[in-house]
């Protein structure tokens, strides 16, 4: 099985914090929106900065999410001119789901998977008991997510 060689997440908790109030902020509806992140060494990417994005899904934005286009490309451009911050992933929140991605999860992630992309990482916030938030990546198989544990 081909997994990713190396591989670690750095998460501050005052991200883990803005994760979780804009999916209180957003609740019923699912937040999203774009992490920024950096390489901290060869094999860790840190998260540096948390995007919240508006969730332009057209329909049920309660159970789907859909980052607003334009919000990425403000990102981008922003980070066009630094050297070392990317986007790195994104975000959204199951307002009454696990932090498990969905079916829905998988074929989205799919849609824009891009081998280039080393790192990219998918963070889920649940706001079950006191919230928490679990990350993921499209194992190199494309069938399934594999768990980041942060650190
Ligand atoms: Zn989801």
């Amino acid at each position: 099985m081909l997994e990713t060689p190396c591989q670690a997440l750095s998460v501050q908790p005052v991200h883990l914090h803005a994760l979780i109030a804009e999916a209180r902020r957003c609740f019923p509806h699912e937040c999203c929106g774009i992490l920024v992140g950096r390489m901290q060494s060869q094999c860790t990417l840190e998260i540096v900065r948390v995007v919240p994005a508006k969730n332009v899904a057209a329909s049920r934005p309660d159970e789907r999410y859909e980052i607003d286009p334009r919000a990425l490309l403000h990102v981008e451009s922003e980070l066009r001119n630094t050297t070392d911050e990317f986007v790195a992933g994104y975000f959204h929140s199951h307002p009454r789901g696990a932090n498990a991605p969905s079916s829905i999860d998988l074929n989205d992630a799919r849609g824009v998977f891009d081998f280039a992309r080393r790192f990219f990482v998918y963070a889920i916030v649940s706001l079950q008991g006191d919230g928490g938030v679990r990350w993921w990546n499209l194992a190199p198989t494309l069938d399934r997510f594999v768990q980041v544990l942060s650190g």
